[in-house]
């Protein structure tokens, strides 16, 4: 097959390990920029241009769309579909997955497991959105952080108030999340592949921090999960229409709890910490898959 990797730098691990995938397995590959890619779309027949060149029609396409890209990375891979390449998670499914207000209300919609949670865009009555969440302790994060910065525990009602008036007087937008506390620091990461868990990981936060991001110091290992937990896990993936994605769980007293499904998971951290092939196998999965104009949408969503 002749296979288009959408990455912005080919040596990011994730890009490597699925570039060698692709050619283990008998594959052409490209990788391609998305911030460099332009489109005809006015055109009845649709095409991408890369550095001063039509691209060819590819079989199939893996976008690895960085949060800061997702409007133009979403466009350039939905051009993609139109053409009639298959794409491993589809635009319209990455566009829902990063609209972190958009997945919890689909999530709890499904009935999947999540921890009790509020937004608000400016509210009279901040005392009020606590309550709603069950009171402190609780976890505030700001919707545009990423690798657990912005993410805040307020151990009292009045630390909650601060914390919410400063950022609400900042415009910034922001959740807020009951405190699971009995997860212990600790989250878990199941890699879904065409619904299935083929690779799960716990990452636990250093002595002191709730935080287990291990940007934030945490550290990763292998880890067995419940069928609970599996199931979970693939529900989310399904729900969000995603072929392959990143499900991060906390374990609850009351089973499992989906905090965010992410749609370009990255290999490192699962890969070293399981020593399994994820790349192989996602690259499997688009050979099951892959035919023109397989997707549900074709980018018309
Ligand atoms: P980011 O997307 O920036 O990584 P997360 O929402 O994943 O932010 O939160 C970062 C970390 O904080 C999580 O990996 C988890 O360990 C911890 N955490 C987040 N939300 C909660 C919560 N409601 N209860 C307990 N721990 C949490």
């Amino acid at each position: 097959m002749n296979i288009a990797i959408l990455s912005r730098n080919k040596k990011l691990y994730s890009t490597r390990r699925l570039v060698e995938a692709c050619e283990q397995r008998g594959h052409e590959v490209m990788v391609i920029d998305v911030l460099r890619t332009y489109m005809d779309i006015a055109s009845s027949k649709p095409q991408a241009h890369f550095k001063g060149e039509a691209l060819p029609t590819f079989d199939a396409v893996i976008p690895r769309i960085g949060a800061s890209v997702t409007f133009y990375g979403t466009a350039v891979l939905r051009q993609f579909e139109m053409m009639g390449a298959y794409p491993l998670n589809e635009s319209v499914a990455i566009s829902r997955s990063r609209d972190k207000l958009r997945s919890m209300q689909l999530l709890s919609r499904r009935g999947v497991g999540m921890p009790n949670t509020g937004f608000a865009n400016n509210p009279d009555d901040i005392s009020d959105l606590i309550k709603m969440v069950g009171g402190a302790p609780l976890v505030i994060k700001l919707l545009e952080g990423t690798q657990g910065i912005g993410v805040v525990l307020a151990e009292t009602q009045k630390a909650a108030e601060s914390v919410l008036e400063a950022f609400m007087g900042l415009k910034a937008n922001i959740m807020v999340q009951e405190y699971i506390k009995e997860a212990g620091g600790a989250d878990i990461r199941c890699l879904v592949v065409d619904g299935k868990v083929v690779a799960a990981m716990k990452r636990q936060a250093m002595p002191g921090e709730f935080r287990s991001n291990l940007h934030r110091g945490g550290s990763a290992s292998i880890i067995k999960i419940t069928p609970a937990e599996r199931a979970t896990a693939v529900n989310a993936a399904k729900v969000m229409g995603l072929n392959v994605a990143g499900v991060d769980l906390l374990r609850s007293e009351r089973g499992p709890l989906v905090m965010e499904v992410n749609s370009s998971p990255g290999l490192e951290g699962i890969e070293t910490a399981t020593g399994k092939d994820v790349a192989s196998m996602i690259v499997q999965c688009i050979e099951k898959h892959a035919r023109p104009h397989n997707t549900r949408t074709r980018g018309k969503g």
